[in-house]
């Protein structure tokens, strides 16, 4: 963890026209900065960075963020990666807390398995080569399927024996902690009794980047229908699935040299190639790639090729969230491995050289290939061939960073050709699909309901209510906005716009959580003399805060150069603009609180039992008439002054 005080160091020294001007070319326009969007593919350029507020807006797309943002976004980095990369460019010394006690903690038991992981290895690897049962089972096994002795050497394979308990009595006798194993997954506790988890099946360690065993996978020797053929290592600490990729350790050297990752599926097919001498090999365990695996493959290559057996399953395995891999940057290359045959079987029937060339000569580009097989499937069928063109366009729209763009541009070309359609047309729709993708992704940043939100009831009366919520929102945003924006500034002789803005909303209430937090915030740092605005609230601890800031600044007109222009034209000064922006805004959002009130009131009426009560509501509608009548009447001033 980043201490607060360097945080605060390197927000201060923030420069986001010097930062994003690293990655994009930049130019003055008034008071704003103009550039090429290195997020989407654009002609003329609609990225714009404010100095002034701190944040950059494409209108194209409709990206926005912070500087720290645009870095994590640009770079693929978290935010402590982030800090860390403005820390190294301004020279700014990264202080970092203390471990916390749950965090050393952690890493005790991570420290913990690691050993029991080391152990049990050794174990196993020895009742494979020196055990009777070892030798004569499993071993044989191995040889027969052609693994010969220094490969199975590398790779650390081992066998459990048949025996109920074999390893649970190695561990115990070696003082391992048993929850620990069972954590681990090398034991398992049935009808309270402690017993091997792996027994009568072949182990094949899984290393992660420096080596050291996460988990094992273990095959079934004998075929048993009761039985899985393959078992994992369950998640925990250490093991966690989605971010492995099965050698990866033994590979990376020769991924560099060749700089090409070759993807397989199983663990045999991985140990064949290396024994062939192909190293730069890893496996994915047959399911569809994620973004942690990807970037893992991304660190030592940008060229990924897939090699996959020639049945429809494992083809569409491959083809399923391989956009992601375009997201990541990543070339992606499909090889077909002829009919039963796995990349295992095939190496060793064609021998390692004729391997080489097959992959070489067999290479498919994979949006071309989707591209093709997807026209197959939909024939002469001219809505199932729109939907080709949506798919690939959908797929096109997955490159994000600006050294893509000619090679988007390349398959625009080629994809357009290929349908016989209009490559401008095929543009646009690209474009189209990106700014969609990123409209969803903004709106999911703002929306997504804080834990602390409760979930409301499931009937009717709720659900109106949730609408009505919903209705509050663009007013309440809207006086959030003004807040930030003109909140130190004076109002009258005696009070800030904020002092003013907290006085009026008195009687009212925020109903959107996330705003209200916001509210919070805001008179926290207020009245501990920390002079919020929205630049500060940019760099807040709390991502959802700082989402929140950015966007509430990022409203378009605030950022258009007509806007000022406008403005200027108009000939009135500063301050007036700010009071007008700000009575505005809080008046529109109490007419919409009392014509909500005033629903809620109508509603009551109806419902009302006795004439007393409905007396008395029917006073409340007068006090809301006159209250509403007096607001439109100081709009209308304001409006027409
Ligand atoms: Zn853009």
């Amino acid at each position: 963890m980043i201490t607060q005080q360097t945080i605060q160091q390197i927000t201060n020294r923030i420069d986001i026209v010097e930062i994003i001007g690293e990655f994009v070319k930049l130019k003055k326009r008034g008071v704003n900065y103009l550039g090429n969007c290195p997020f989407h593919n654009e002609k003329s350029p609609s990225f714009t960075v404010s100095p002034a507020k701190e944040i950059y807006k494409c209108f194209g797309c409709g990206k926005s963020g912070n500087a720290i943002g645009f870095i994590m976004e640009h770079e693929k980095y978290s935010y402590a990666e982030a800090l860390k990369w403005i820390a190294a460019r301004y020279n700014i010394e990264i202080e970092e807390t203390e471990t916390s006690p749950e965090v050393k903690q952690q890493q005790q038991l991570a420290e913990s398995l690691f050993i029991l992981n080391a152990f049990a290895q050794k174990h196993l690897s020895d009742n494979l080569t020196k055990t009777e049962e070892g030798k004569s089972v499993a071993l044989t096994y191995l040889k027969h399927r052609g693994f010969r002795e220094e490969i199975i050497e590398k790779f650390q394979l081992g066998y459990n024996l048949e025996a109920k308990d074999d390893l649970t009595r190695a561990l115990l006798q070696n003082q391992f902690n048993i929850d620990y194993a069972q954590k681990a997954g090398l034991v398992v506790s049935r009808n309270d009794m402690v017993m091997d988890n792996y027994r009568g099946r072949i182990i094949f360690p899984i290393h992660n980047q420096s080596g050291k065993i996460i988990g094992f996978g273990a095959r079934l020797i004998k075929s048993n229908d009761k039985a899985p053929k393959y078992i994992n290592t369950p998640e925990n600490d250490i093991y966690v699935k989605s971010k492995i990729l099965y050698g990866t350790y033994f590979a990376r050297q020769a991924i560099n040299k060749y700089d090409e990752c070759l993807l397989v599926e199983g663990y045999t097919d991985v140990i064949s190639l290396h024994q062939a001498g192909i190293e730069n090999v890893v496996a994915s365990g047959g399911t569809s790639l994620t973004v942690e695996q990807l970037r893992l493959i991304r660190k030592h290559t940008n060229n990924l090729t897939i090699i996959y057996d020639g049945d429809g399953a494992g083809v569409k395995a491959a083809l399923r969230g391989l956009d992601l891999a375009l997201e990541e940057g990543l070339n992606v290359k499909l090889v077909l491995i002829p009919d039963n045959e796995d990349p295992d079987s095939y190496v060793k029937k064609i021998g390692a050289a004729s391997f080489r060339e097959f992959i070489e000569a067999n290479k498919k580009d994979f949006i071309l290939f989707q591209l093709e097989v997807m026209l197959k499937d939909a024939g002469n069928e001219t809505a199932k061939r729109s939907a080709v063109v949506n798919h690939i366009a959908e797929t096109l729209s997955k490159f994000n960073k600006a050294e893509d763009f000619t090679k988007q541009q390349d398959y625009i070309r080629q994809c357009a050709s290929i349908l016989k359609i209009d490559e401008g047309g095929l543009t646009t729709l690209v474009n189209k699909y990106k700014r969609e993708k990123i409209t969803k992704e903004e709106n999911r940043q703002t929306k997504e309901p804080s834990p602390v939100q409760e979930i409301p009831d499931n009937n009717i009366e709720s659900t109106d209510a949730t609408s009505l919520l919903a209705d509050d929102e663009f007013q309440e945003r809207d006086l959030l906005r003004v807040l930030l924006e003109y909140g130190l500034l004076q109002w009258d002789e005696e009070r800030t716009m904020a002092e003013y803005i907290f006085e009026e909303l008195d009687h009212y209430h925020i109903e959107n959580t996330e705003l209200d937090n916001l509210l919070a915030v805001y008179k926290d740092y207020y009245y501990k003399g920390l002079r919020p605005s929205s630049k500060t609230l940019l760099y807040h601890d709390d991502a959802g805060i700082r989402k929140l800031a950015i966007n509430l600044s990022v409203q378009k007109y605030e950022l258009s150069p007509n806007w000022d222009s406008k403005m200027e034209g108009m000939n009135i000064n500063n301050r007036d603009i700010s009071r007008q922006d700000v009575l505005m805004s809080l008046n529109y959002f109490k007419l919409r609180k009392i014509k909500k009130m005033f629903d809620e009131n109508q509603r009551d009426i109806e419902k009302a039992n006795t004439f007393e009560e409905q007396l008395d509501l029917i006073k409340i509608h007068k006090v809301l008439k006159d209250e509403e009548q007096k607001i439109t009447g100081l709009l209308g001033t304001v409006i027409f002054k």
